[in-house]
């Protein structure tokens, strides 16, 4: 079966070996052989879900290992993991939606369905870091700040920070109403690549612009940065899309330094 997994890495992120990453398909095939879709409830910690967590890590190469996610909120707080005692389901309490750290031999992630997934690395000083850059998110300039934060906590030289954008919804699908786009205006009032005109009142946003825009302000190098380009509302992969669907399972994005 084509679970579409082996294309939605980054390329640039697998010239990296002491990393593991990657964007869950929405398809896989179970113990009993049969097509079932990956994470369809979300990150709703039933034991489909945590079966299904478990499922993924291993197929992707993690045994043995929670998956570390913070309880995502549309906002820009950043979670520093930076002691290896604590446990994910503690972890998962908190309200942020980024988190960074350093320790290896865990990994971290990010659930989406239209929203922007970013990973983050610093080969230098092997950190790594999940974000999750919805509208909300974007307009707070969270990948900005993520960078930032980096350059605080641990020294980074953002000029060697790499970043790459996970599957989210396109420019080419996300219609939005012009008020939503008025915080983007003020940040970046200069700017006009982020956003084209639709019908009366609405505008089509384009968030991976937006975060290109926001990587580059925090120092990133344009080289440094990638996306995977596909649109989770109209790519041909079939990803789960909120816009498209409604209610909708939910996309992974992992990463992990190995120990
Ligand atoms: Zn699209």
């Amino acid at each position: 079966m084509d679970s579409g997994l082996e294309k939605l890495r980054f390329d640039e992120f697998e010239t990296f070996p002491e990393l593991v990453h990657a964007v869950s398909p929405r398809y896989f095939k179970n113990d009993q052989g049969e097509v079932e879709e990956l994470f369809d409830r979300g990150n709703d910690n039933s034991e489909k879900t945590k079966e299904h967590v478990k499922w993924f890590l291993k197929f992707i190469g993690i045994e043995n290992q929670s998956l570390f996610l913070v309880n995502q909120v549309h906002g820009d707080n950043i979670f520093i993991l930076d002691d290896p005692a604590l446990e994910f389901s503690e972890v998962g309490k908190v309200p942020a939606d980024a988190l960074l750290t350093q320790i290896s031999g865990k990994p971290i992630g990010i659930f989406t369905a239209d929203c922007l997934p970013i990973l983050v690395y610093d080969p230098r000083l092997k950190v790594i870091g999940a974000i999750h850059a919805g509208r909300l998110g974007s307009a707070k300039g969270i990948v900005f700040k993520v960078v930032r934060e980096m350059v605080r906590v641990y020294g980074s030289h953002p000029e060697e920070v790499v970043v790459g954008f996970g599957p989210a919804i396109g420019k080419c699908c996300y219609e939005v109403g012009e008020d939503c786009v008025q915080p983007f205006k003020e940040s970046f009032p200069d700017e006009i690549n982020w956003f084209r005109s639709g019908p009366p009142g609405k505008c089509f946003l384009d968030l991976i612009a937006v975060n290109k825009m926001e990587a580059e302000k925090a120092g990133l190098l344009p080289e440094n940065i990638f996306s995977m380009g596909h649109c989770t509302c109209c790519s041909t992969r079939n990803l789960y899309s909120y816009r498209r669907e409604g209610e909708t399972g939910r996309i992974l994005t992992t990463i992990m330094l190995r120990p």
